[in-house]
């Protein structure tokens, strides 16, 4: 799902996209100037191998994500308080978002359940 970002407006534009057991749903909302506001509910299930056993286990994801997308160079001036994420082509891909984000939690040091429970 390809976004034009001088097309998104005041009025939330509305996506759902799923990559396996993941869906990633919200809003794109125009903030001002170069910038969008993205909100988005992240839940489903991600596999990834557990960082104590390296046991491959299906996580349950339920987050909440928000940042702004920048049509163009960023120049921080401190007045958000927001990640931002540059687009120099004028669009956002939501599944490309999608992806970095799962990486992203994937990154992050997690156990299985068994893992938990024995500690
Ligand atoms: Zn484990």
């Amino acid at each position: 799902m390809k976004i034009i970002l001088r097309r998104v407006t005041k009025t939330p534009l509305d996506f759902e996209v799923k990559s396996d057991e993941i869906t990633f749903k919200g809003y794109l909302e125009y903030h001002g100037g170069k910038l969008i506001l993205l909100k988005a509910k992240l839940s489903g299930f991600i596999s990834k191998p557990c960082d104590t056993c390296a046991e491959e286990f299906k996580m349950p994801v339920n987050e909440d994500v928000s940042f702004f997308i920048s049509d163009g160079i960023f120049e921080d001036d401190n007045s958000i308080d927001l990640d931002v994420v540059e687009s120099f082509n004028g669009e956002v891909e939501i599944e490309e978002l999608l992806h970095s984000e799962i990486q992203l939690i994937k990154s992050d040091y997690h156990s299985c359940d068994e893992c938990k429970h024995s500690n």
